[in-house]
């Protein structure tokens, strides 16, 4: 494959590099290098303003509803550039998730009612799919909802785990069992849930890192209005697949990876062995070249997609590759990192407000290049289990691109 962007194509480059330029506060930069989850609510709100405000609020979705016509090439370098310059790349769930779902099946009410606060930044979702026995194998999920006796209310009873932000989320797109008497994947239906309604406790998991964007929701005779489902009942698999579909790209985390890389670098620049930057010593710079390289790589394979190149094998088993591939390399640039910092690493902190990440007697021992970077470490030991472990992954390779 021979591949180059058009001179068009790096004009837009150039016009959204300069936007982030001119529009990434310092705060917003912050919390997008220390890789914040969540950000403050705050901030993420008046980011998103920012962005709606130019029109890129939401750039995947269909004009009609305030998204662009951009080609897949063009969103592939405004995240890359979104990334680059520390912008917050947040609210995945409502954005990503839960809109394109509503925009392809929801009703003109739906559409109405969800789609315009949340690209103006002033409401945030969350992702109920997974339970404390339903991960992997996502169709055994228990909740349950029932019509009420008078038909208008659903009565939903059952647990969610690992739901990430939503202690900083007005509502939760749910999967939900309201049919027992059809086949697992028969019986499940996509409900929209406001966070507010009784009945709803969302108590956090502080995971390794220290952060506490991970929650358990239990919801307890909670009453939902029948209007708040999508689609049609015993549907919600089917919906639940479409949006997992949407982002095929997105489980390369290839922004991410590039971003963490140059890093990575940065730190090994600064750090020196006998007066060396560590950058420059054989072993550290063969590690570096390498982890570069499976970078590279990817992102090739990701825009093989992006220009709907023909592919030998099966899309399912090469977004399935995208993933394990993707996720493996988040860990190892992140590991990269702490191994730059050296003993630097051990004292590791929570993130949040710029004085918990940098007390100013610690200011020599902790350069503004090293904030937020060992959390990131411990963090990332998740990337190969969220969005599909990375086992999982591997069988349905196994299965569709070797038939085995
Ligand atoms: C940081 C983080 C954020 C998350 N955010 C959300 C969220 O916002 N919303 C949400 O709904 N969920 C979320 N999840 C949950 C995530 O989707 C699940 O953790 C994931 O699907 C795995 O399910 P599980 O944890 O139940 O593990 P299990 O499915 O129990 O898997 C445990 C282990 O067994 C392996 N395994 C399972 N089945 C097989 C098999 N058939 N063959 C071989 N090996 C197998 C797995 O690979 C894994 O190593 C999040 C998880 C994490 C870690």
């Amino acid at each position: 494959m021979n591949f180059e962007f058009s001179p068009e194509d790096e004009a837009f480059r150039q016009e959204v590099r300069q936007f982030f330029r001119d529009n990434v506060s310092p705060e917003v930069a912050h919390y997008g290098f220390v890789g914040a989850h969540p950000p403050p609510r705050e901030v993420l709100r008046q980011w998103q303003k920012t962005l709606h405000a130019r029109g890129w609020g939401a750039p995947h979705w269909p004009t009609e509803f305030g998204g662009t016509d951009w080609s897949p090439l063009r969103k592939h370098i405004f995240l890359e550039e979104l990334l680059n310059a520390n912008g917050l790349d947040y609210g995945w769930q409502g954005t990503h998730m839960m809109a394109p779902v509503v925009i392809a099946f929801g009703n003109q009410w739906q559409k109405d009612t969800f789609l315009p606060p949340l690209l103006a930044g002033d409401t945030f979702w969350c992702q109920g799919f997974s339970e404390p026995n339903s991960g992997s194998d996502l169709a055994s999920l228990k909740t349950r909802a029932e019509l009420d006796e008078s038909g208008s209310h659903y009565i939903v009873n059952g647990q969610k785990i690992w739901t990430s932000d939503a202690t900083i989320s007005d509502w939760g797109f749910f999967l939900v069992r309201t049919d027992l008497t059809v086949k697992p994947q028969r019986g499940i239906s996509f409900l929209l849930i406001d966070l507010k309604t009784p009945g709803i406790t969302v108590r956090p998991i502080i995971s390794i890192d220290g952060g506490h964007g991970l929650t358990e929701v239990f919801l307890e005779n909670v009453r939902v209005p029948k209007e708040n489902l999508v689609g049609e009942p015993g549907m919600g698999w089917s919906y639940a697949k479409y949006l997992l579909e949407k982002e095929r790209t997105a489980s390369a985390f290839i922004y991410f990876n590039k971003r963490e890389l140059q890093k990575a670098k940065s730190i090994a620049r600064a750090e020196t062995v006998n007066g060396v930057p560590l950058l420059e010593t054989p072993a550290f710079a063969r590690r570096v070249a390498e982890i570069e390289a499976d970078i590279l790589a990817l992102e090739w394979s990701v825009l093989r997609i992006l220009t709907k190149e023909e592919l030998r094998d099966s899309l399912d088993a090469v977004v399935s590759t995208l993933k394990v591939r993707g996720s493996e390399l988040q860990q190892r640039v992140t590991e990269l990192q702490v191994d730059a910092m050296g003993p630097r690493a051990l004292r590791f902190f929570t993130h949040g407000t710029l004085q918990d990440c940098a007390p100013s007697e610690w200011d020599d021992l902790w350069p503004d290049h090293l904030l937020g970077r060992t959390n990131m470490y411990f963090f990332q030991r998740a990337s190969t289990i969220y969005g599909g472990a990375r086992e999982v992954q591997k069988n349905i390779i196994a299965k569709l691109a070797f038939g085995l």
